[in-house]
């Protein structure tokens, strides 16, 4: 059951909670938010609480910077790793704009404005992310460094199971604060896990990966580790991915990507949805993967995908269709990275899906070989194309893209081109350690 204001004001009084956070993301994703005091809470839940939207990352200017947080009393969560006298809670928030219509700037609007997209053609979407994460050692001074436990073995003493203890603490925070936990291990890299959490409409999922990132932090920084979400933080390990498996259920709660007497089980609206994906992938990419080391992640080997492709069989391809089938029936799309902003990762992949089931998309045959071991002859006899190799191939195709830049509203997609230019610029100019072990003696 969704909660109310009602509810909110109940639970802070049941709860003794003293603090109120209202949270909200900037267009990167990250995560801020102002506290009150609970003797704010009733002006907070009217909407009346203002803040400056000039000094948050690609909001507005100065001359217009007054903006009004708008509490989701859905999203009321108590911080278990707070004290429990004088509790700590958090609320999301939605943007509006001083005249009362809601902040185009604001990604949970640009998701919300998809949602309703979906809605209005008799869909939701379902989302299970799939958010893997290292942990780190700090060092004496506390910095995170990108050492691992594993790895410091050679102290012979080292616990092999850091990690695992900070993972299983983990776990059980998110419990309390209500994820559903299916599973969590051990990843490939050394110091690499996962933890999944059930299913949820979009939006749910979206405020819970913003949330599931701050509990995993929160909770490895107690346990004197870093958590990075960082795609690829060490050269030559697996990085870090965010699969996400997508679903539309119908509104009598059927799953439209289920069929039992298609091919493979998988309804024709499926297969739109995943011609459409495939479609867009490139300008979606500047959004699903985007920093600059997003791509060092995006390269052959590491289980991450590198080509334009689908298949119910491998885990090469861009798009993979897990076994299960009724309702669990879904795509695995498995290039995004934790790294990005979830409001926008699941607002483009939705206009992305919807797209292909409006004009009738149809997917090229799936390619059930290891397409890592393919040739180039081989890959473009079957018209297998190329994810962008880096950030700014990929804001060239977002740039070109007219479904996608409608996705993000002009506010966004300006905003967001021209602060990734700037990052890709400035990373253009570094000299790095590998140019200087390259050149500096061979010239
Ligand atoms: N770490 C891989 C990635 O980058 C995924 C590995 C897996 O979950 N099978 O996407
Ligand atoms: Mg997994
Ligand atoms: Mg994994
Ligand atoms: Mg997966």
């Amino acid at each position: 059951a969704k909660l109310t204001n009602d509810d909110v004001r109940q639970l802070c009084k049941e709860l003794h909670v003293k603090f109120v956070r209202l949270q909200f993301t900037d267009i990167f994703g990250v995560l801020k938010n102002v506290a009150i005091t609970v003797e704010q809470l009733d002006k907070a839940l009217e909407g009346e609480m203002m803040f400056d939207g000039s000094s948050i990352e690609g909001f507005v200017r100065i001359e217009e910077s007054d903006m009004y947080l708008r509490p989701d009393p859905n999203s009321f969560v108590v911080f278990p790793w707070k004290p429990r006298e004088g509790a700590v809670a958090r609320l999301i928030c939605d943007i509006y704009n001083p005249d009362g219509t809601p902040f185009i700037g604001d990604p949970r609007y640009a998701l919300r404005r998809a949602i309703a997209e979906a809605e209005a053609m008799g869909y939701t979407m379902n989302v299970g992310p799939e958010a893997e994460f290292f942990l780190f050692h700090v060092d004496s001074e506390g910095r995170p460094t990108t050492k691992t436990h594993d790895r410091a073995s050679y102290f012979d003493m080292t616990p092999i199971d850091l990690g695992e203890d900070a993972r299983r603490d983990m776990v059980l925070t998110l419990e309390q604060i209500g994820f559903e936990i299916e599973a969590s291990h051990h990843e490939l890299a050394p110091g690499q896990h996962e933890i999944d959490f059930k299913y949820s409409d979009a939006l749910d999922v979206a405020d819970k990966i913003v949330t599931f990132k701050l509990a995993v932090r929160t909770v490895a920084q107690r346990h004197g580790l870093h958590a990075t979400f960082m795609p690829k933080p060490v050269f030559g390990m697996a990085g870090s991915g965010m699969h996400l498996n997508q679903s539309l259920i119908t509104k009598e709660g059927k799953n439209a990507f289920y069929d039992p007497n298609a091919p493979i089980g998988m309804s024709e609206i499926s297969m739109n949805y995943i011609a459409g994906l495939m479609h867009h992938i490139e300008a979606i990419t500047a959004i699903i993967n985007p920093t600059v080391n997003s791509y060092k992640r995006l390269v052959s080997g590491y289980e991450a995908p590198v080509y334009v492709a689908w298949s119910s069989q491998n885990r090469s391809p861009l798009v993979r269709i897990p076994a299960k089938r009724g309702m669990s029936t879904r795509v695995e799309l498995r290039s995004p990275d934790p790294s990005c902003n979830p409001y926008l990762a699941l607002a483009v992949c939705l206009r992305a899906g919807l797209d292909g089931i409006k004009k009738g998309m149809v997917p090229p045959p799936p390619c059930d070989r290891n397409i890592y071991e393919m040739t180039l002859a081989e890959r473009q006899e079957l018209g297998i194309g190329n994810l962008p190799e880096n950030l700014s191939e990929a804001i060239k195709a977002l740039e070109a893209n007219q479904v996608i830049k409608e996705a993000l509203g002009p506010h966004i997609f300006n905003r967001y081109v021209e602060a990734k230019l700037i990052e890709w610029d400035r990373y253009r100019m570094q000299v790095s350690a590998w140019e200087l072990e390259e050149y500096l003696t061979k010239f």
